[in-house]
């Protein structure tokens, strides 16, 4: 006789953890926060252009024909940078939804309408989509890029989580995975994201 258990939970469409819905809420939550942090990393990157803005506050660049010091920077603010990723994905909803795809005057403003329409319509996506994880995937890299450029490549901050053995792990944030060394689990990026932060008790 079967007696396999009716189960109350498959694995979460992002990050294969058993979920009750088809994706977590909280890696919903992240795909939202990507999104919704698009619009404000494309404006920032704009400071990124020119070389030499750390030290002149103040100072605009209105030196002739700045060179370009970073083309990561133009290459994330150009039509298919930022913009690239979810336009793609926007104008994969509409044609799934028989929606006519809005268009904009400027990659800023694609940026910023079509990261909103996609915020908007994240629980449909997460809700049916068959590549909700490619998408969660490419939003988080391309956010986890815009960030290392504009935080300056600072070496990337590292979090305490606490594994379930108790064991303290520190990741990334950007982490592709990580093995607990004291009971050898290992997690992806989505899992090792999703262990509960460990408060640190030394104030640093
Ligand atoms: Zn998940
Ligand atoms: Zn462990």
């Amino acid at each position: 006789m079967l007696d396999a258990p009716t189960p109350a939970s498959w694995p979460c469409a992002v990050c294969d953890r058993p979920s009750a819905p088809r994706v977590h809420p909280g890696c919903q939550e992240r795909i939202r926060d990507n999104l919704a942090a698009l619009p404000g990393l494309y404006r920032a990157l704009a400071g990124e252009l020119t070389p030499g803005r750390r030290g002149g506050d103040g100072r605009s660049a209105t030196r002739s024909a700045p060179i370009p010091c970073n083309l990561d920077v133009l290459d994330l603010r150009s039509r298919g940078g930022l913009e690239g990723v979810v336009a793609s994905w926007a104008a994969d909803l509409c044609e799934r939804e028989r929606w006519q795809l809005p268009e904009y005057g400027t990659v800023e403003a694609a940026v910023e309408g079509y990261s909103g329409l996609l915020v908007i319509n994240l629980t449909l996506l997460c809700d049916e989509h068959p590549a909700i994880r490619e998408l969660a995937d490419e939003v988080r890299k391309i956010v986890g890029q815009a960030r290392r450029i504009i935080d300056g490549e600072d070496p990337p901050r590292r979090v305490p989580v606490a594994c379930p053995c108790g064991h303290i792990l520190r990741i990334t944030l950007d982490t592709a995975g990580v093995r607990c060394p004291a009971c050898e689990t290992s997690y992806g990026h989505a899992e090792a994201l999703q262990l509960p932060l460990a408060e640190s008790r030394a104030a640093a």
